[in-house]
Protein backbone atom coordinates (compact mmCIF):
# COMPACT_ATOMS: atom_id res chain seq x y z
CA UNK A 1 0.00 0.00 0.00
CA UNK A 2 1.60 3.57 -1.05
CA UNK A 3 1.87 5.93 1.78
CA UNK A 4 -0.38 8.35 2.79
CA UNK A 5 0.57 11.63 1.75
CA UNK A 6 -1.85 13.76 3.25
CA UNK A 7 -0.62 16.08 6.16
CA UNK A 8 -2.31 16.12 9.33
CA UNK A 9 -4.38 19.58 9.83
CA UNK A 10 -2.92 21.73 12.49
CA UNK A 11 -5.50 22.10 15.29
CA UNK A 12 -7.74 25.47 15.18
CA UNK A 13 -6.29 27.55 17.71
CA UNK A 14 -8.69 30.22 19.51
CA UNK A 15 -10.34 33.29 17.73
CA UNK A 16 -9.45 36.63 19.12
CA UNK A 17 -13.02 36.85 20.78
CA UNK A 18 -12.65 33.32 22.25
CA UNK A 19 -9.24 34.71 23.86
CA UNK A 20 -11.41 38.08 25.15
CA UNK A 21 -13.63 35.69 26.56
CA UNK A 22 -11.20 33.53 28.83
CA UNK A 23 -9.89 36.91 29.91
CA UNK A 24 -13.24 38.14 30.95
CA UNK A 25 -13.91 34.98 32.81
CA UNK A 26 -10.52 34.88 34.68
CA UNK A 27 -10.85 37.94 35.52
CA UNK A 28 -14.24 37.93 37.52
CA UNK A 29 -12.90 34.66 38.94
CA UNK A 30 -9.56 36.21 39.96
CA UNK A 31 -9.78 39.97 39.90
CA UNK A 32 -10.07 42.93 39.78
CA UNK A 33 -6.30 43.58 39.59
CA UNK A 34 -4.32 46.63 40.16
CA UNK A 35 -0.86 47.73 38.52
CA UNK A 36 1.48 48.65 41.24
CA UNK A 37 3.40 51.54 41.20
CA UNK A 38 6.13 51.56 38.21
CA UNK A 39 9.91 51.47 38.30
CA UNK A 40 12.21 53.52 35.61
CA UNK A 41 12.70 51.52 32.53
CA UNK A 42 16.44 50.35 33.10
CA UNK A 43 15.53 49.53 36.86
CA UNK A 44 12.97 47.53 35.54
CA UNK A 45 15.00 45.64 33.42
CA UNK A 46 18.08 45.30 36.60
CA UNK A 47 15.10 43.83 38.66
CA UNK A 48 14.63 41.54 35.98
CA UNK A 49 17.72 39.96 35.64
CA UNK A 50 17.42 39.86 39.45
CA UNK A 51 14.52 37.97 39.52
CA UNK A 52 15.38 35.21 36.78
CA UNK A 53 15.05 31.73 38.73
CA UNK A 54 14.59 33.42 42.47
CA UNK A 55 11.56 34.52 44.45
CA UNK A 56 10.35 37.75 43.95
CA UNK A 57 11.43 38.02 47.75
CA UNK A 58 14.92 37.34 47.15
CA UNK A 59 15.25 39.38 44.23
CA UNK A 60 13.41 42.48 45.57
CA UNK A 61 16.33 42.69 48.79
CA UNK A 62 18.88 41.90 45.94
CA UNK A 63 17.94 45.08 44.46
CA UNK A 64 17.32 47.12 47.23
CA UNK A 65 20.73 45.99 48.67
CA UNK A 66 22.18 46.61 44.63
CA UNK A 67 20.84 50.29 45.54
CA UNK A 68 22.13 50.70 48.88
CA UNK A 69 25.70 50.03 48.13
CA UNK A 70 25.98 51.85 44.90
CA UNK A 71 23.48 54.69 44.92
CA UNK A 72 22.45 54.92 41.20
CA UNK A 73 22.91 52.22 38.46
CA UNK A 74 25.92 54.41 36.46
CA UNK A 75 27.48 53.45 39.50
CA UNK A 76 26.90 49.73 39.00
CA UNK A 77 27.95 50.30 35.66
CA UNK A 78 31.45 51.82 36.51
CA UNK A 79 31.58 49.49 39.74
CA UNK A 80 33.77 46.49 40.24
CA UNK A 81 32.05 43.12 39.00
CA UNK A 82 33.32 41.45 42.80
CA UNK A 83 31.66 44.61 44.55
CA UNK A 84 28.05 44.05 42.20
CA UNK A 85 28.38 40.10 42.96
CA UNK A 86 28.68 40.61 46.63
CA UNK A 87 25.93 43.24 47.12
CA UNK A 88 23.47 41.03 45.06
CA UNK A 89 24.54 37.79 47.10
CA UNK A 90 21.05 37.17 49.06
CA UNK A 91 19.11 36.76 45.46
CA UNK A 92 20.95 34.09 44.19
CA UNK A 93 23.12 33.23 41.01
CA UNK A 94 24.98 36.05 41.74
CA UNK A 95 28.47 35.03 39.87
CA UNK A 96 26.01 35.05 36.60
CA UNK A 97 24.14 38.04 37.26
CA UNK A 98 26.63 40.37 38.21
CA UNK A 99 28.52 40.44 35.16
CA UNK A 100 25.06 40.47 32.93
CA UNK A 101 23.87 43.22 34.85
CA UNK A 102 27.26 45.75 34.71
CA UNK A 103 27.21 44.59 31.06
CA UNK A 104 23.76 45.56 30.16
CA UNK A 105 24.20 48.85 31.67
CA UNK A 106 27.58 49.35 29.36
CA UNK A 107 25.82 48.42 26.43
CA UNK A 108 23.02 50.96 27.14
CA UNK A 109 25.01 53.60 27.62
CA UNK A 110 27.19 52.80 24.34
CA UNK A 111 23.77 52.28 22.30
CA UNK A 112 22.13 55.38 24.10
CA UNK A 113 24.66 58.23 23.91
CA UNK A 114 25.68 57.81 27.51
CA UNK A 115 22.18 57.52 29.55
CA UNK A 116 20.77 54.84 30.73
CA UNK A 117 16.92 56.92 30.69
CA UNK A 118 15.11 54.55 27.89
CA UNK A 119 11.85 56.12 28.17
CA UNK A 120 12.31 57.22 24.75
CA UNK A 121 11.06 53.88 24.11
CA UNK A 122 7.43 54.71 24.42
CA UNK A 123 7.59 56.76 21.65
CA UNK A 124 8.77 53.68 19.54
CA UNK A 125 6.19 51.78 17.94
CA UNK A 126 6.22 48.46 19.60
CA UNK A 127 8.09 46.03 17.43
CA UNK A 128 10.85 48.61 16.81
CA UNK A 129 11.37 49.12 20.91
CA UNK A 130 11.44 44.98 21.40
CA UNK A 131 14.25 45.35 18.70
CA UNK A 132 16.02 48.06 20.77
CA UNK A 133 15.76 45.58 23.66
CA UNK A 134 16.73 42.75 22.03
CA UNK A 135 20.09 43.81 20.91
CA UNK A 136 20.89 43.65 24.59
CA UNK A 137 23.15 41.12 25.93
CA UNK A 138 20.90 38.65 27.51
CA UNK A 139 17.74 40.03 26.81
CA UNK A 140 14.85 37.91 25.47
CA UNK A 141 11.58 38.51 24.40
CA UNK A 142 10.14 37.72 27.91
CA UNK A 143 12.54 40.43 30.10
CA UNK A 144 12.09 42.87 27.18
CA UNK A 145 8.16 42.69 27.34
CA UNK A 146 8.44 43.28 30.96
CA UNK A 147 10.05 46.39 30.75
CA UNK A 148 7.70 47.55 27.70
CA UNK A 149 4.80 46.52 29.42
CA UNK A 150 5.57 46.87 33.35
CA UNK A 151 7.28 50.04 33.49
CA UNK A 152 6.34 51.75 30.40
CA UNK A 153 3.04 50.46 29.88
CA UNK A 154 3.01 49.43 26.46
CA UNK A 155 1.30 46.22 25.55
CA UNK A 156 3.95 43.85 25.22
CA UNK A 157 3.68 40.57 26.04
CA UNK A 158 6.16 39.06 28.48
CA UNK A 159 5.48 35.03 28.88
CA UNK A 160 6.24 32.99 32.02
CA UNK A 161 5.76 29.71 31.69
CA UNK A 162 2.08 29.72 33.54
CA UNK A 163 1.05 32.01 30.68
CA UNK A 164 2.67 29.53 28.06
CA UNK A 165 1.07 26.43 29.36
CA UNK A 166 -2.87 27.91 29.69
CA UNK A 167 -2.34 29.02 26.45
CA UNK A 168 -1.24 25.78 24.89
CA UNK A 169 -3.66 23.81 26.73
CA UNK A 170 -6.68 26.38 26.57
CA UNK A 171 -5.55 26.47 22.47
CA UNK A 172 -4.77 29.77 22.26
CA UNK A 173 -1.31 29.00 20.61
CA UNK A 174 -0.66 26.19 18.97
CA UNK A 175 0.85 22.93 20.11
CA UNK A 176 4.40 23.42 18.90
CA UNK A 177 4.56 27.45 19.25
CA UNK A 178 8.14 27.93 21.15
CA UNK A 179 7.69 30.32 24.23
CA UNK A 180 9.92 33.01 22.23
CA UNK A 181 7.42 33.17 18.97
CA UNK A 182 4.47 33.01 21.25
CA UNK A 183 4.97 37.08 22.79
CA UNK A 184 4.67 38.08 18.70
CA UNK A 185 1.33 35.74 18.35
CA UNK A 186 -0.43 36.52 21.69
CA UNK A 187 0.25 40.60 20.80
CA UNK A 188 -1.60 40.25 17.79
CA UNK A 189 -4.61 38.41 19.27
CA UNK A 190 -4.58 40.42 22.47
CA UNK A 191 -6.40 43.80 22.58
CA UNK A 192 -3.99 45.82 23.39
CA UNK A 193 -6.25 47.57 26.18
CA UNK A 194 -6.28 43.89 27.35
CA UNK A 195 -2.63 42.76 27.86
CA UNK A 196 -2.53 43.72 31.19
CA UNK A 197 -5.57 42.26 32.48
CA UNK A 198 -4.57 38.74 30.14
CA UNK A 199 -1.02 38.97 31.88
CA UNK A 200 -2.38 38.84 35.42
CA UNK A 201 -5.56 36.55 34.81
CA UNK A 202 -3.35 33.84 32.76
CA UNK A 203 -0.53 33.79 35.69
CA UNK A 204 -3.10 33.52 38.42
CA UNK A 205 -5.07 30.70 36.66
CA UNK A 206 -1.56 28.42 35.86
CA UNK A 207 -0.62 28.78 39.63
CA UNK A 208 -3.69 28.16 41.18
CA UNK A 209 -5.64 25.70 38.89
CA UNK A 210 -3.82 24.95 35.76
CA UNK A 211 -1.27 23.57 37.04
CA UNK A 212 1.39 21.76 35.64
CA UNK A 213 0.82 18.89 37.44
CA UNK A 214 -3.07 17.72 38.21
CA UNK A 215 -4.74 20.59 36.68
CA UNK A 216 -8.05 20.96 38.55
CA UNK A 217 -9.93 20.92 35.56
CA UNK A 218 -13.74 20.41 37.28
CA UNK A 219 -13.53 23.45 38.76
CA UNK A 220 -12.23 25.18 36.16
CA UNK A 221 -13.72 28.72 35.27
CA UNK A 222 -13.01 28.29 31.44
CA UNK A 223 -13.15 24.60 31.46
CA UNK A 224 -15.88 24.83 28.75
CA UNK A 225 -14.03 26.36 26.29
CA UNK A 226 -10.61 24.17 26.87
CA UNK A 227 -9.73 21.56 24.46
CA UNK A 228 -7.24 19.71 26.80
CA UNK A 229 -10.07 19.35 29.72
CA UNK A 230 -10.59 15.74 28.77
CA UNK A 231 -6.91 14.60 28.45
CA UNK A 232 -6.93 15.61 32.45
CA UNK A 233 -9.78 14.57 33.96
CA UNK A 234 -11.02 11.07 35.27
CA UNK A 235 -13.85 8.83 33.82
CA UNK A 236 -15.72 9.74 37.29
CA UNK A 237 -15.32 13.28 36.36
CA UNK A 238 -16.38 13.15 33.15
CA UNK A 239 -19.09 11.21 34.23
CA UNK A 240 -20.28 14.05 36.48
CA UNK A 241 -19.59 16.68 33.91
CA UNK A 242 -21.40 15.01 31.35
CA UNK A 243 -24.39 14.72 34.27
CA UNK A 244 -24.18 17.96 34.89
CA UNK A 245 -24.23 19.46 31.67
CA UNK A 246 -27.42 17.32 30.64
CA UNK A 247 -28.69 19.01 33.73
CA UNK A 248 -28.24 22.35 32.32
CA UNK A 249 -29.66 21.46 29.06
CA UNK A 250 -32.88 20.06 30.43
CA UNK A 251 -33.27 23.04 33.10
CA UNK A 252 -33.28 25.09 29.87
CA UNK A 253 -35.46 23.00 27.83
CA UNK A 254 -38.40 23.55 29.41
CA UNK A 255 -38.50 21.94 32.47
CA UNK A 256 -39.01 23.29 35.44
CA UNK A 257 -36.66 25.35 37.28
CA UNK A 258 -36.01 24.39 41.10
CA UNK A 259 -37.08 27.40 43.25
CA UNK A 260 -38.84 29.40 40.37
CA UNK A 261 -42.05 29.83 41.28
CA UNK A 262 -44.97 29.02 38.41
CA UNK A 263 -47.26 31.34 37.36
CA UNK A 264 -50.60 30.18 36.55
CA UNK A 265 -49.87 30.72 33.09
CA UNK A 266 -46.87 28.78 32.71
CA UNK A 267 -48.87 26.27 34.63
CA UNK A 268 -51.65 25.97 32.04
S1 LIG B 1 -9.85 22.82 31.72
FE1 LIG B 1 -8.01 22.05 32.73
S2 LIG B 1 -6.41 22.11 31.17
FE2 LIG B 1 -8.07 23.42 30.46
S3 LIG B 1 -7.52 25.49 31.19
FE3 LIG B 1 -8.85 24.56 32.71
S4 LIG B 1 -7.49 23.64 34.21
FE4 LIG B 1 -6.29 24.02 32.35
Amino acid sequence: MPKSTTKKRAPRTKSKADIARTIELMAEQYGPFSEEPRLPPMDEMVFTILSQHTSDINSSRAFRLLMEKFGTLESVAAGDIQDIEKAIAPGGLAKIKAPRIKEVLNKVLELNEGSLDLSFLREMPLQEAKAWLRQLPGIGPKSAGIVLSFSLGMPAMAIDTHIYRVSQRLGVIGPKVSADKAHDILEEKVEPGEVFNFHVSYINHGRQVCRAQRPKCPECVVGDLCPSRKKFMTKKELAELAASEEQTLAGSSGAPMPHVPQTQESLN
